[in-house]
């Protein structure tokens, strides 16, 4: 696959009268026809986002091709699994010049990436099109200029010019464009208008069987890292497996550590795919899926893990240290966080807050706990014991949940993540699982702590 990079400027009056200028970075990829991929992976060009993009589209100009999949097929997340699907692209008539598509977001919005995907063995496969936003209030603004009127006349901004057309290879394949500002955002718009152009005119069939368009706001968009540079892109394209039950995929891109594929592979892999499942049956809630897919990213950056929605971020230097340390317990840790997912609370409006100590404490439990308690990681030494308490986090919360567990529940973590998952968490909790206030049980857990401790120093004579 191969990536060419476009850096446009933009330089508009108000810019050259205050001196600053947006810089437009349009990145394509192009997977070759006959060398697909399975998820659309490009090297530089983000994957299309799978949950879709909220807003609906309209034909401003042109009419649909009547064997195209309409209009949903553009921001609906899904992507056609064979290289020439009309009923899983979205395309405009044959014989036409191309047509204007507005996407309306339903609201003003930061927009920090706009993607474009397409696929097709011929000359549907590459893209042509100008790319204007709007907020929609702005004097004399036009919502549906037709062919023929500059929509930068009524109250639309020239964002980008397109074409993925190459003079050095076939048209056809898989084909991905990303809009990005190399400065922050593109801009806060409401409206999107692509005014898209057929890719050849030698006969009536260059009308572009787009795939899927992707607008992702600032929380949707990975902090850009170090650039790829010279990494060989077979190297660099992404493992995606599924876990054993089918239920699962998992991708693991090691783009930016090549380095670390063959771990990534090999030992990090098997040991997520084996246990995501498992962490998923433990942790239910009453309606709830886990994602059924997410993100492995090994990147550089300091730090060891962490998680945001369906993208778990591992940073190259710690785990290169720790591959045959703790590694992979860290990231057991972090695919508890992937099926935890208290951040949506769809049937409550009014979520309690989650205490940050047991969000913690409840993924490094399973994992201590769960996953390798061979490796007696939350024990507490007698150095420890003066310090602990149920509210330290991480290893003591996950120390105090599993005495807890098994003087009084063995559900407890499971029910207490439950309520935490529907942002109804409250102390209470503790006390209708056991009978107990967890300051009592916290005095309780010390006080054993402390003869256990005593107890082995005295066995240990
Ligand atoms: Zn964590």
């Amino acid at each position: 696959m191969k990536d060419r990079l476009f850096c446009v400027a933009f330089t508009g009056l108000l810019a050259l009268a205050t001196a600053a200028r947006a810089e437009i970075t349009v990145l394509i990829g192009h997977n070759e026809n006959g060398a697909p991929t399975p998820s659309f992976d490009f090297r530089r060009v983000p994957h299309p986002a799978k949950t879709g993009t909220m807003g609906k589209f309209t034909i401003v100009d042109g009419k649909m091709d009547d064997a195209s999949g309409g209009l949903g097929k553009l921001n609906d997340g899904r992507m056609p699994t064979e290289e020439d699907q009309p009923d899983e692209n979205f395309f405009f008539n044959a014989d036409t010049p191309g047509g204007r598509l507005r996407l309306d977001l339903n609201q003003v919005k930061t927009i920090k990436q706009i993607n474009t995907y397409s696929w097709h063995p011929g000359t549907r496969g590459p893209q042509v099109y100008k790319l204007y936003a709007a907020t929609g209030a702005a004097a004399g603004f036009n919502a549906a200029p037709k062919h023929g009127t500059d929509p930068a006349a009524c109250g639309w901004t020239m964002i980008a010019s397109v074409d993925t057309r190459s003079k050095d290879s076939e048209p056809g394949g898989q084909y991905g464009v990303s809009i990005s500002d190399s400065a922050g955002a593109v801009g806060d718009y409401r409206y999107l208008l692509f005014d898209c152009s057929a890719t050849e005119t030698d006969d009536g069939f260059g009308n572009t069987f787009y795939s899927e368009i992707s607008v992702l706001g600032p929380e949707e968009v990975a902090p850009a890292g170090a650039p790829s540079g010279d990494a060989n892109p077979v190297e660099s394209k992404p493992y995606v497996a599924r876990t054993p039950d089918g239920k699962y995929e998992i991708t693991f891109d090691t783009s930016r550590a090549t380095n670390m594929a063959e771990w990534t592979t090999n030992k990090l892999a098997p040991a997520l795919l084996e246990w995501y499942p498992k962490i998923v049956a433990y942790l239910p809630g009453d309606g709830y899926e886990a994602p059924k897919q997410f993100r492995v990213i090994l990147r550089p950056g300091n730090g060891v893990a962490d998680t945001s929605g369906n993208r778990v971020n591992a940073y190259v230097p710690w785990m290169k240290r720790e591959m045959n340390g703790e590694a992979i317990g860290s990231l057991v840790h972090e695919c508890v966080h992937v099926v935890q997912h208290y951040d949506s609370h769809p049937q409550n409006p009014h979520p309690a807050r989650n205490p940050g100590y047991l969000v913690e404490g409840i993924a490094d439990y399973y994992r201590w706990f769960k996953f390798e308690p061979q490796s007696k990681g939350a024990e507490i030494s007698k150095r420890g014991l003066a310090r602990a308490n149920y509210d330290r986090s991480y290893r003591v919360t996950a120390n105090f949940l599993n005495w807890v567990s098994e003087k009084y529940d063995q559900d407890l973590v499971p029910q207490l993540n439950a309520a935490m998952r529907e942002g109804n968490y409250s102390t209470n909790l503790w006390t209708k699982n056991t009978g107990k206030t967890i300051q009592e049980l916290n005095a309780e857990w010390k006080d054993a702590l402390k003869k256990k401790v005593e107890g082995s120093a005295a066995g240990g004579g």
